[in-house]
């Protein structure tokens, strides 16, 4: 595996492989790389001659009082992850490299330019947490200008991410295929992600549990025939009170591909939620999600929650 720092050498590789006829398979990380990380490189490999993994906390993402500083940054054991899931070319570039010397403009970094996808951008985490996908669209539209990939692989548990990320390439004319990978769960049916580590086990164990309970419980209710968004938000709703060191953040009932607000459910329908679980420095917002396909002629309802991988701790 060949690690890369700068952006002309990155440039350089994939221009060649290209030439040589090689497809390219492009995975953008933040690094503290997990099993969910590892199943977008697995697929990458499996689809595509060469892949890339991207790692690199990008600053633009991180309101001011978020977690920018502390977010982990485990370079070695990523690398060798990266490299165990089958990773050709690992790209890690600098804060600078990426955006010029800090300081020079904007918040603290080089870069003037920002790309902003209306409307899938507005709701949910865009709505608690601005200029985030203004922040992941640009690294992502810089990154796709860089790696000209075939394909990018995009996790599906953050799901209005891959919707914004999607809606971009399409719009800017990348030529990438932006793909879509099921959530990866820990055994109690938590998501795993980076943040997962911020929780102490107890809260990881049988706090954070309860976000997959209250999914796949509104799953069910769906297939066992309601149809009225508010009815649905009600027995979620009943799963979440009460529970101790937990504050919700959102609860969302959207069209899964336009993020509309639905009253009725049909359809591509999504069930999302943002929570804060733990207390004091042990404390982490996760998100997750669940989107079922309701088939109003039939009445049949297909379920895509993700797929159970991994024992906890890994
Ligand atoms: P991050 O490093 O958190 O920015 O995530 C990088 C990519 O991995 C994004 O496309 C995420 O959606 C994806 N990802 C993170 N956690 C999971 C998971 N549990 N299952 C599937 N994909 C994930």
């Amino acid at each position: 595996m060949n690690v890369i720092e700068r952006i002309d050498d990155l440039r350089q590789t994939v221009t060649q492989a290209r030439c040589s006829g090689q497809s390219i398979g492009f995975v953008p990380t933040m690094g503290g790389l997990h099993a969910g990380h590892l199943r977008l490189v697995a697929q990458a490999r499996r689809e595509c001659d060469l892949v890339v993994v991207s790692v690199f906390v990008n600053p633009l993402q991180f309101g001011p009082t978020e977690d920018f500083a502390s977010y982990p940054r485990p370079f070695e054991r990523d690398a060798s992850l990266a490299q165990e899931a089958g990773c050709d070319v690992l790209f890690h570039p600098s804060v600078e490299e990426m955006y010029g010397q800090a300081g020079q403009s904007g918040a603290g970094t080089g870069v003037l330019t920002s790309v902003a996808v209306a409307q899938l951008s507005e709701p949910m985490c865009g709505a608690y947490r601005p200029g985030f996908f203004a922040g992941v669209a640009t690294v992502v539209a810089k990154l796709f200008a860089i790696c000209d990939a075939d394909r990018a692989y995009f996790g599906m548990k953050d799901y209005q991410q891959l919707l914004v990320v999607r809606q971009m390439a399409h719009d800017l004319s990348f030529r990438t295929e932006v793909v879509g990978v099921p959530t990866q769960r820990a055994h109690n049916g938590l998501a795993l992600s980076s943040r997962n580590e911020y929780l102490s086990v107890d809260d990881r164990e049988r706090e954070a549990e309860i976000i997959y309970v209250a999914l796949m419980g509104g799953a069910q209710t769906i297939v066992d025939g309601e149809r009225h968004a508010k009815a649905l938000r009600a027995k979620i709703d009943d799963v979440l009170v009460g529970v101790e060191r937990f504050d919700v953040e959102y609860l969302e009932i959207r069209d899964a591909e336009t993020l509309a607000e639905l009253d009725l459910l049909s359809g591509p329908v999504l069930i999302a939620l943002a929570v804060w679980v733990g207390s004091g420095s042990q404390r982490a917002r996760l998100i997750d999600n669940i989107v079922l396909h309701i088939d109003d002629d039939t009445g049949r309802v297909d379920v895509e929650a993700g797929e159970i991988v991994e024992e906890y701790p890994a």
